[in-house]
């Protein structure tokens, strides 16, 4: 079912969650340790990120590196259709322009159609470790909009070869947010003109970033409304757990912990302390944004259910 229909039909705030897929050479068996305390919560889709290759160099001996391409994070597809099958659910793939050509796209949307998923989270993915920007694959989208648009396509039936009358697909789109702007956007203004693009081009919902300031999320709602984004805005949300996160999440995901937090947080000495902190915070966010009519609470787990179970237990 689409991700709209679940929010049309839902009488409150729902819950669902992101995993990402195991690293290469490791089962599925831990993957589902962290989704099965989860599903009491009554997830009615579970999103799975999609990893891109990255370049390494290896060395062949007699001075000579060889550049190899290796994909740390395979798998995407195939596990969503094992938790579609497994927890009868629907999953959602994220499906990235970096790395694919529009064939390579349009050859994965064929494959996710005939594997009887109903909604995609479309993106443009990050510049990979060796490159300072984003480059796009030769003949490949350079925008989200972009891929946006050719999944749009698709559920007109227009494919690329458009000689012929296609089947069309009837994917559910859902387009990436930034209540705190994206890092590479001129400002948060400009940002908000793409993602209206995102959403003129056919997205029907979006997911934010994760954030731990509410009042920026309401801010960006408010903002969207006012240029005309009138699609469910999903907000994010990933418990600070551990000593590590409180430099790590703000440097990778370009996000500003607020000063109420950031206090508590120099105040603990071991990850234990910043668990409590962290929770305790996620639980307050979690509520506000449930009594405000969230239409989500969407949870970053990084395959962890432990701290996410403890904020649904209270919120849910
Ligand atoms: P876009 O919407 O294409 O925007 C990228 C930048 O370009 C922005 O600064 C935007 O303002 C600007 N821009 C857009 N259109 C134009 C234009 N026409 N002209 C000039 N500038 C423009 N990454 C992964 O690799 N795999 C994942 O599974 C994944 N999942 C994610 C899930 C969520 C909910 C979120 C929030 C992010 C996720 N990401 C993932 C990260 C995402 O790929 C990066 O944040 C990426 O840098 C931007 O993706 P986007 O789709 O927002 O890009």
């Amino acid at each position: 079912m689409k991700v709209t229909d679940y929010i049309k039909n839902a009488n409150e705030t729902l819950f669902s969650f992101e995993i990402i897929p195991p690293l290469k050479g490791k089962g599925i068996e831990n993957l589902y340790e962290g989704i099965d305390p989860l599903m009491e919560f009554n997830p009615p889709f579970i999103n799975v990120t999609y990893h891109r290759e990255e370049f390494i160099y290896k060395n062949m001996g007699d001075g000579l590196l060889k550049k190899i391409s290796i994909k740390k994070r395979p798998g995407t597809v195939g596990i969503c259709a094992a938790i579609m099958h497994k927890y009868k659910v629907d999953a959602i793939p994220h499906l990235i322009c970096g790395g694919f050509n529009l064939e390579d796209t349009e050859n994965a949307l064929i494959d996710l159609q005939f594997l009887g998923v109903d909604n995609i989270l479309a993106l443009r993915g990050d510049p990979i470790k060796s490159e300072s920007v984003f480059t796009p694959s030769s003949g490949g989208h350079h925008y989200a909009s972009e891929l946006i648009g050719q999944i749009s396509k698709m559920n007109e039936g227009k494919y690329l070869d458009d000689e012929r009358q296609n089947a069309p697909t009837n994917f559910c789109i859902g387009a990436a947010g930034y209540p705190e702007k994206h890092f590479e956007a001129m400002n948060l203004n400009s940002d908000m003109k793409h993602l209206k693009e995102k959403v003129d081009a056919g997205a029907e919902f979006i997911v934010t970033q994760m954030f731990y300031d509410n009042a920026k999320y309401f801010d960006f709602v408010d903002k969207c409304r006012t240029v005309g984004i009138d699609v469910p805005i999903i907000p994010g949300l990933k418990p600070i757990t551990t000593l590590k996160h409180t430099t790590f999440l703000p440097k990778f995901f370009h996000i500003d912990l607020p000063e109420t937090l950031s206090n508590e947080l120099e105040k603990c000495k071991t990850n234990a302390d910043v668990r409590k902190v962290g929770i305790e915070w996620g639980i307050e966010q979690a509520k506000e944004l449930k009594s405000k009519g969230a239409p989500v609470l969407h949870f970053y787990t990084m395959n962890k259910s432990t701290a996410v179970k403890e904020i649904a237990s209270a919120v849910f």
